[in-house]
């Protein structure tokens, strides 16, 4: 008998409604003789909520007591989704992360998963049961509540399907799968039917809100496929596999937008050697991710220095920074500049020489000035200003043919 893991979003159990549609969809596969883990992520909104509440009572608070916290949001949604199920008839029964036997190391917030025993559940599907799975958490070799970062649930439903050797893995959220840009922005964006893992993991590392970027990267370290669909519709998603048939003359395959991107910029450094390494020091040891850095090498020995961090870690990094050079006066030498990140995704540009020149004058044409660049080996990402975000990926959508 088939084995299917579906993964339902905030969005898709939001509210009663919803799980009551969500259980429908579920007794539908169950029908049909597949065996069936559900995981679930909390209602829509509720993971901001608990945080919210947390703020208000400590600025900074402590990282085990928001596992407990975080982790109540899907225990609800198992709980509910499994007495929907009840109703319909269909036996089910909800499992907690640790329950399902998600051992985890103990780096709270963002805890890696060390293997997945599954506790019981090979035997409750053996009883014909549907099996309801917390999304998003974990416990960690010393018996604590651990979770996976922001979006987490993903990365349960592709660990538990790659575990126990599941036929397929479902992502079901409230779109209808993975697009060559944002429809909201550019209205003749394409749904993509397949797509690998190197450009799913660009895409969603490049501001792709679709799914979280680790639950793709350990899908890829693992080979485990998987479809991005609606859970709101029948119509079939993304698969994202290990290959997909390369088209010839295809260079890129979307067009990705992250608005949530701060540039730090820390002027007057000494130019000489460990420079660097002292800022991005400091970075690592208040677990901040970089993503672009560029250093202009100025006159009279000194050099600036500017970077990009998600929006949420910006003070933080600023607040790093001045404690460290606390003898530096004056406040500018660090400054914050909000920006868009813009990228361009696609395998063809190993094969094929021009993306970067087809994008920069794209830009151009459209006047969008550019602040920074990265690149990797199939990405182009360009930082500029957010009020040029939307027309600039329509330009490039426009550019490189993706409504074809
Ligand atoms: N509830 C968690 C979050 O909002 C995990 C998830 O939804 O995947 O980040
Ligand atoms: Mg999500």
């Amino acid at each position: 008998m088939a084995l299917i893991v579906q993964k339902y979003g905030g969005t898709s159990v939001a509210n009663v409604e919803c799980i009551k549609n969500v259980a429908q969809r579920v007794k539908q596969t169950w029908d049909m003789g597949t065996k069936v883990i559900v995981v679930v992520s909390a209602r829509s909104g509720v993971t901001n909520e608990l945080i919210g509440r947390a703020k208000e009572l400590n600025p900074r608070p402590d990282s085990r007591e928001m596992d407990l916290l975080m982790s109540v949001g899907e225990q609800e949604t198992i709980a509910l989704l499994s007495m929907a199920l009840h109703a319909l008839g269909v036996p089910a029964t909800s499992r907690t992360g640790a329950q399902a036997g998600i051992l985890t190391d103990d780096t709270h917030m963002r805890a890696r998963i060390h293997s997945i025993s599954g506790g019981d559940i090979v035997d409750q599907l053996d009883e014909g049961k549907v099996v309801i799975v917390a999304g998003f958490q974990g416990v960690s070799i010393n018996g604590q509540v651990t979770t996976f970062g922001r979006g987490g649930s993903d990365l349960t439903a592709i660990a538990l399907a790659g575990a126990l050797k599941a036929d397929s893995c479902q992502i079901l959220t409230d779109v209808d799968g993975v697009y060559t840009a944002d429809p909201r922005i550019v209205s003749d964006a394409k749904k993509i039917e397949e797509i690998n893992y190197e450009e799913m993991l660009e895409l969603a590392s490049s501001g792709f809100k679709v799914m979280q970027s680790r639950a793709v990267e350990f899908a890829q370290k693992y080979s485990i496929p998987f479809e991005v669909r609606s859970s709101f519709n029948q119509k079939p998603g993304t698969i994202v596999k290990e290959e997909t048939p390369m088209l010839e003359g295809i260079m890129v395959t979307g067009v990705a937008l992250d608005r949530n991107q701060t540039r730090l910029t820390v002027t007057e450094l000494p130019d000489k050697p460990g420079t660097a390494a002292e800022i991005f020091n400091i970075l690592a040891e208040n677990d901040i991710i970089v993503d672009m850095i560029v250093q202009n090498i100025g006159r009279g020995g000194v050099a600036n220095i500017s970077f990009t961090v998600s929006r949420d870690d910006a003070d933080r990094a600023e607040l790093g920074i001045r404690k460290h050079f606390s003898d530096r006066t004056g406040d500018d030498f660090v400054s914050q500049t909000e920006i868009a990140k813009l990228s361009v995704v696609g395998v063809g540009m190993r094969s094929q020489p021009g993306a970067a020149a087809k994008m920069f004058d794209s830009l151009a044409q459209a006047n969008v000035n550019i602040l920074m660049i990265s690149t990797s080996e199939i990405k182009i990402s360009a930082a500029i200003e957010p009020g040029q975000a939307d027309d600039a990926v329509r330009a490039l959508h426009d550019e490189f043919n993706l409504n074809q």
